[in-house]
């Protein structure tokens, strides 16, 4: 291996203390998530937040419905958390069970609150790059970073593959907010090696194991590893999953190539739980 690792788990440790101090001034802090269902992968995401929020002194509130919870249901929780003065940043987890409307409750959420920034209002915030959008937490965990490392995306030429309005779109908008030149690829981009092999900067957002191989990679270039997939065997990490994970990259191969890249786990996860909490923060503040 060539490549200098981008280590989300170290700049995520080296910034938690920063957090902790800020916490530590405000009385209100509670984030509420609202889980649907009992899907194994949210759940463990949202034990790998509640855990994180106690380390830095954050109070957590996981409201459970079942999985076969009417919309109102989901509604009149939403609605207790906008109104409580000690809740300040409130999670919907997703995926949510199909017969939900996702739009109906994300909007639900008090922008005040929406700590995922995925409101139609946060949203034009960040596509609009406004100075103070508050951008998803991946996008703000990959920003942070980025930032961390002195990756300037100022003129570099960017290619994201994946266009989600979780992760691929708000990527796209903070990346040319920053000035970059951005290609956005999906699962109908006729030939992703021609897309990506000039790229200054490839963002896998896709969630498709060994999507980026040798063959889609050149030397000097900086790789973002975003996809988290489960696989068979022994699992490596006790933050965020009960099973192993590997990112879209085929990290053995790509290391050898390119000049910089992020490992899974260990590069973007950690960032996105900064990110979330760095979220909760502004809007403790705003
Ligand atoms: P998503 O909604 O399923 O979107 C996946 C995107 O990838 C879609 O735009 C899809 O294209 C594209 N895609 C799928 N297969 C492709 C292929 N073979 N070639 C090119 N593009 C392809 O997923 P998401 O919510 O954006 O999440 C993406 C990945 O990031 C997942 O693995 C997720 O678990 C992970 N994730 C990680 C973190 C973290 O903290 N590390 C946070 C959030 C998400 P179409 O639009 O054409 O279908």
């Amino acid at each position: 291996m060539s490549a200098q690792i981008l280590d989300g788990r170290k700049v995520r440790d080296l910034l938690t203390r920063g957090l902790v101090e800020k916490f530590a001034n405000l009385s209100a802090k509670t984030m509420a998530i609202i889980q649907v269902g009992d899907r194994a992968e949210s759940t463990s995401y949202i034990k790998g937040k509640k855990a994180f929020a106690e380390k830095i002194g954050v109070a957590t509130q996981h409201i459970q419905l079942p999985e076969d919870a009417t919309l109102e249901m989901v509604l009149e929780k939403i609605e207790n958390c906008n109104g409580d003065p000690t809740i300040r940043g409130i999670i919907v987890q997703l995926p949510l069970p199909l017969a939900l409307d996702r739009d109906i409750i994300i909007n639900a959420i008090d922008p005040e609150k929406d700590v995922d920034a995925l409101t139609s209002e946060r949203v034009k915030g960040w596509t609009e790059g406004r100075e103070d959008a508050l951008w998803p937490a991946t996008v703000r965990g990959i920003k942070t970073l980025l930032e961390f490392y002195k990756i300037d995306l100022f003129g570099k030429k960017v290619v994201i593959i994946g266009r989600s309005m979780l992760v691929g779109k708000p990527l796209a908008a903070m990346c040319i907010s920053e000035n970059a030149t951005v290609t956005v690829c999906h699962s109908k981009t006729a030939d992703l090696a021609r897309e990506t092999l000039d790229a200054d900067i490839v963002i896998s957002a896709a969630g498709k194991q060994n999507l980026i191989g040798k063959e889609q990679v050149s030397p000097g270039q900086i790789v973002i590893d975003v996809g988290i997939n489960t696989v068979e065997g022994e699992k490596l990490d006790d933050e965020i999953a009960d099973r192993k994970l590997v990112g879209d990259v085929d990290f053995e191969e790509v290391s050898k190539i390119v000049a910089m890249i992020t490992p899974v786990p260990g590069g973007v996860g950690p960032m996105t739980v900064l990110g979330l909490f760095q979220n909760l923060l502004d809007l403790c503040e705003s």
